[in-house]
């Protein structure tokens, strides 16, 4: 299909490029991964010296200064590898806990946080969630006092995606005792400081080649510099990121819908179902939801690229994409059948992975609230 003017030959060489080391590099271990509960960090390594982890960021930092559509090409491409784990412990590493440090962060905090992480040196993690408080953000307890050129911070983060192996944290803490979305800041944690430590590696339903962590910090010191961005601006400086977050989501569920398209389609040639009508329309479906989520996504990244924040239609894509794509699992899961259900059947993984979509970024329930919010429901 023709995705002008979105995409120009340039992003399909790209795709190409990113099609290329997926295959060859990422699909045939995926299962191995899956099984490990977590990704070897070497491969890390090899996609930063690819270029493939800091596409957003600017050469000067060692970034590839690309335009926003091959970031999300990137996102849908890497979703085709067999699973939604390890793309989306990826887009933690280049999406999630690195935009802030970008957008809010010194050269210290480029140096020592994002050139290593763009390198594929350093793994980072985004600590949000606590025990308690997920979708209010606003409500998060982990306290940080200054005491004199530094910073002591108490508590704990939930569900943490790259938790168990990571170099650093993108860590939101609360800074004063001002109640829900005052007071509240970003740090950058280095896991190796005292007071650091991993309370456990969580099991999860799905999502499984991504380690994923609860964290525990008790009074663990870091210097003042490691402050990211303006104190008590913090809540402020993550809804932006979760605004980049929410975009990603939306273009790895395409690459997740694409996916499962290209499974239904080996099947059906497999056992030459080509002649029944019914498999045929069950297809067309799947195309036409894949295609509507692609051309309204295209349109927000383009509006997003050119430096417009669209909350509401970010919130309308990331909820929409993600809901299809479990749709779509779930259809193609069907079509195949008992095959399907094998525990090395990439259809079920994709179907279990898909439903994480609809929690991480932002569960359906907080996109549909936001969302009727801003048409003044
Ligand atoms: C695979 C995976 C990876 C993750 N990785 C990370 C990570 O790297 N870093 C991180 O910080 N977090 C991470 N999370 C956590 C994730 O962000 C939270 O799970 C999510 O924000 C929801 O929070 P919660 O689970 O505490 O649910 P809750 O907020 O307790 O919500 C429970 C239920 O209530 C609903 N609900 C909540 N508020 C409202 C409302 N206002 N209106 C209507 N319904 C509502 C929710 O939709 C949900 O159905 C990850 C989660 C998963 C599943």
């Amino acid at each position: 299909m023709n995705y002008q003017p979105y995409l120009t030959e340039e992003h399909e060489q790209f795709r190409q490029k990113v099609r290329n080391f997926i295959q060859t590099e990422v699909a045939p271990n995926i299962s191995d991964w899956e099984e490990a509960g977590e990704f070897p960090l070497d491969v890390l390594k090899r996609m930063g010296d690819l270029g493939l982890l800091g596409l957003r960021y600017p050469k000067e930092i060692g970034g590839e200064s690309a335009d926003y559509f091959k970031v999300m090409v990137f996102a849908e491409e890497l979703n085709k590898c067999g699973a939604g784990g390890f793309p989306m412990a990826v887009a933690v590493q280049t999406d999630m806990a690195t935009p802030p440090i970008y957008k809010f962060g010194t050269a210290y905090h480029h140096e020592t946080f994002l050139t290593p992480a763009i390198r594929g040196e350093k793994l980072a993690s985004l600590g949000i969630s606590e025990p308690n408080h997920g979708s209010d953000v606003s409500s998060i307890q982990t306290r940080a006092v200054r005491d004199g050129d530094e910073w002591v911070i108490n508590g704990s983060k939930m569900y943490i995606t790259n938790g168990p192996r990571a170099d650093f944290v993108t860590l939101v803490t609360r800074t004063s005792d001002e109640p829900g979305y005052k007071g509240i800041s970003l740090f950058l944690v280095e896991t190796d400081r005292e007071g650091f430590s991993i309370s456990r590696k969580l099991d999860k339903l799905g999502m499984r080649s991504s380690d994923t962590a609860e964290l525990m910090l008790e009074d663990v010191r870091v210097p003042h510099k490691n402050l990211l961005g303006t104190e008590g601006r913090g809540f402020y400086q993550i809804m932006w990121q979760l605004q980049s977050e929410r975009m990603i989501a939306a273009a790895s569920a395409i690459g997740l819908m694409d996916y499962c398209f290209s499974i239904a389609q080996l099947y059906i040639e497999e056992n030459q179902l080509e002649e029944d009508e019914q498999v045929m329309n069950v297809l067309t479906d799947i195309v036409c939801e894949i295609e509507v989520c692609r051309e309204m996504t295209y349109s927000v990244a383009y509006r997003y690229a050119n430096g417009e924040v669209p909350s509401k239609e970010i919130s309308m894509v990331k909820l929409t994409t993600a809901q299809a794509a479990h749709k779509v699992a779930d259809i193609v899961l069907d079509l195949i059948g008992e095959e399907a259900c094998d525990i090395d059947h990439p259809i079920q993984r994709i179907w279990r992975d898909s439903r994480l979509n609809r929690i991480g970024a932002g569960t359906d329930e907080v996109m549909k609230e936001i969302i009727s919010k801003e048409i003044g429901l």
